[in-house]
């Protein structure tokens, strides 16, 4: 990131300034302008957003309504450099509320307005931090507690628990901290989330190089998150917690570690935060005689830097989100590749998914007061919180079977536009790569048309006979048909509801955590489960969302949570709180109800939210504003005291 120049700042052109502008998402330009000039009636010239067109680029706005957005901006902006940038006014509820309310177009609720100003705060103050300490509490009673995993939601909570003075220790299986960002090495791996959404609320940067991180740009912000928090020397890596077992009499855990030469251990401690995630056990798939093969196969969360592609044929298997990212470079490296897909994707178009952050628009965020907050805010509100409706099931609409609702039905013909536009001089490849399910039934995978022109190539092929083996040489199609192949990769998935495997946990009296799901892993809050007294889940069953909020946002709302739950331990002096089996299943049946009503629970089709039994252990059906409610005061009576 370029320093800061502040007598650039102040005697910055018009010019300039028009560049920026250009540059700039106006949306959050608009009312970046309205907060610093406490004007909220500068956006209210008639742009109004359009709700359908949230996820599109520029609210969706016609090039008319831009340039006059821009000249409205650019005005503003030559007044406030004039004016020698007058300090912003201090975010407040009056004051975000009107502005909130133009961008979603719709009324912002209190609620609404409260989250928004924890997430624009006042940098760089932390709004989101303990405001207690546990010494403050309980001097005499030294809580520890143990977090298994230092991927970003096990560094989040260790980095919490050290704010509030509490004792931690870490354990990652892995030599490196990171999680998924540290094991998914696959070539153009990248989240598809917007890089200013996919951090923490208090550990934003201005300076992302692209709209959609890459994967070494990520692990190396986890990296330096854990190091300038003083999580990192608290971690102690390559050790895998084989087992965790409650002991009722004194109402702490032992925490069983092996480390990488196979040294055990068994320490104590008063808490267990599980942070292992839902997407790090690789899911190999089961056809018969995967093993007979005599070439190289790996997954693609393993891949196997050691194989050259270059000149080889190579069959991939799975077509998610991880394949679709890897296929484009395989393709340009491997003499031929196959892919073998079984349900095509929905693919949500977006232009700048591999593009770098224009200049302009980081000039925004760096000088701007407040342009990077409400940026943060409308690709919160465009990529998750707007895009919800069309996702939810209308009952009385009649879709058969290919969209859940008036709105889905509209994304789907929007979805369907974009699939006719990319593959229109290909009917061969459209009929195969156009879906029958609805949207967001599966994951919706980004693209900028990258899978189009990967699968036009000469070189790649796009199989949709299902496989019936594995053989030595290759692949035996159901047809009969034989498929030789020098390189099999797996992009199959994760083992995602398989939570917490193969680790053995025992709560009180000597349940087992795995017999009492029995194949249904379920949480009250995704967070604490009866029988685990002071034993929580981070990304546990029912916090994962299709449409693309940002997961870190959820972390950040299970760990305020948990912090609570360990206060409430602290200030009641209980050994520990178990939450109360009523309470968990009737959040469950809610659970279950509200996922029944979207497209990911009403169809059919194949995904990684369900599982084995067909139940949605994965995806929270509501709004996020909804989790952050949720999860924002602890209800003393949901709890049991030990
Ligand atoms: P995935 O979405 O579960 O995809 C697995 C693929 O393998 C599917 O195409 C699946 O087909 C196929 N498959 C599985 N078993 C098969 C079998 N026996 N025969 C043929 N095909 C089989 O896994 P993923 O792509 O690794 O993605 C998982 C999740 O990770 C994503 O949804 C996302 O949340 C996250 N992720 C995110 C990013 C990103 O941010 N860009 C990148 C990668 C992953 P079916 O569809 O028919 O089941």
């Amino acid at each position: 990131m370029a320093p800061r120049r502040e007598s650039e700042h102040s005697n910055v052109s018009d010019a300039r300034l028009a560049k920026m502008v250009a540059e700039s998402d106006l949306p959050s330009l608009l009312a970046a302008l309205a907060h610093v000039c406490s004007a909220p009636d500068l956006p209210g010239t008639g742009l109004l957003l359009d709700q359908a067109k949230h996820h599109e680029p520029q609210g969706g706005w016609t090039l008319d309504q831009q340039s006059h957005a821009r000249a409205i901006a650019l005005g503003a902006l030559i007044e406030l450099r004039d004016a020698g940038w007058p300090a912003a006014q201090k975010p407040t509820a009056d004051g975000v509320r009107p502005i909130m309310t133009w961008m979603m177009s719709r009324e912002a609720s209190d609620d609404y307005v409260e989250l928004l100003l924890e997430e624009l705060g006042d940098p760089p103050a932390d709004l989101r931090a303990p405001s207690w300490s546990a010494a403050d509490i309980a001097a005499d009673r030294g809580l520890r507690v143990a977090v298994i995993g230092a991927g970003m939601s096990g560094l989040l909570a260790a980095h919490r628990l050290r704010q509030a003075g509490i004792d931690v220790v870490v354990f990652d299986k892995n030599a490196d901290v990171g999680g998924t960002w540290l094991q998914n090495t696959y070539p153009g791996c990248r989240v598809d989330v917007a890089s200013h959404l996919y951090c923490y609320s208090f550990a934003q940067r201005d300076d992302w190089p692209q709209h959609f991180s890459t994967q070494p740009e990520l692990l190396d912000y986890f990296r330096e998150f854990a190091a300038d928090s003083g999580v990192l020397p608290l971690v102690h890596f390559s050790t895998s917690v084989a087992a965790v077992a409650f002991d009722d009499q004194s109402a702490t855990w032992d925490v069983h570690t092996v480390d990488a030469l196979g040294h055990e251990a068994t320490e104590r401690f008063d808490a267990v935060i599980n942070a292992t995630g839902q997407l790090n056990r690789p899911k190999l798939p089961d056809i018969a005689g995967r093993d007979s093969f005599a070439g190289p196969a790996f997954h693609s969360a393993e891949w196997d830097h050691g194989v050259d592609l270059v000149g080889k044929r190579v069959a991939v298997i799975g077509t998610g989100a991880s394949a679709a990212q890897f296929i484009p470079i395989a393709a340009e490296q491997a003499d031929q590749v196959f892919v073998l897909q079984r349900t095509p994707n929905w693919l949500a178009p977006t232009l700048d998914y591999h593009s770098d952050f224009p200049t302009g628009q980081r000039w925004l965020l760096n000088h701007l007061p407040y342009y990077s907050q409400w940026y943060r805010f409308w690709l919160f509100w465009r990529y998750a919180e707007g895009i919800l409706p069309s996702v939810k099931v209308d009952p009385a609409w009649d879709g058969q079977g290919h969209s859940v609702s008036e709105a889905n039905e509209l994304l789907r013909m929007q979805l369907g536009m974009y699939l006719g536009l990319c593959f229109g001089d290909r009917p061969d490849l459209l009929a195969k790569v156009m879906p029958d399910y609805p949207p967001a039934a599966k994951r919706i995978v980004r693209d900028n048309g990258v899978w189009a022109t990967t699968l036009k190539r000469d070189n790649v092929h796009l199989i949709t006979e299902p496989i019936a083996a594995i053989q030595p040489t290759g692949l035996r199609m159901v047809d009969g048909s034989e498929l030789d192949v020098d390189v099999i990769i797996y992009g199959t998935g994760f083992q995602a509801s398989h939570f917490l495997t193969p680790m053995k946990v025992t709560g009180r009296h000597g349940v087992d955590l795995h017999e009492q799901w029995d194949g249904n892993a379920r949480a009250y809050l995704g967070i604490v489960v009866p029988n685990f007294p002071n034993f929580f889940l981070l990304y546990g069953p029912n916090t994962n969302i299709v449409v693309n909020g940002s997961i870190i946002y959820f972390s950040e709302c299970e760990v305020h949570y948990m912090m609570q739950c360990l206060h409430h331990v602290l200030t009641t002096k209980a050994r520990a709180i178990d939450c109360r089996p009523a309470v968990h299943d009737a959040y469950n049946e809610r659970i279950d109800e509200g996922n029944r009503l979207m497209a990911w629970g009403a169809s059919g089709v194949n995904s990684w939210y369900k599982s084995d039994s067909g139940r949605v252990a994965q995806n929270w059906p509501f709004s996020l504003l909804e989790f952050w409610q949720q999860t924002r005061e602890l209800d003393s009576a949901d709890y049991e005291l030990l």
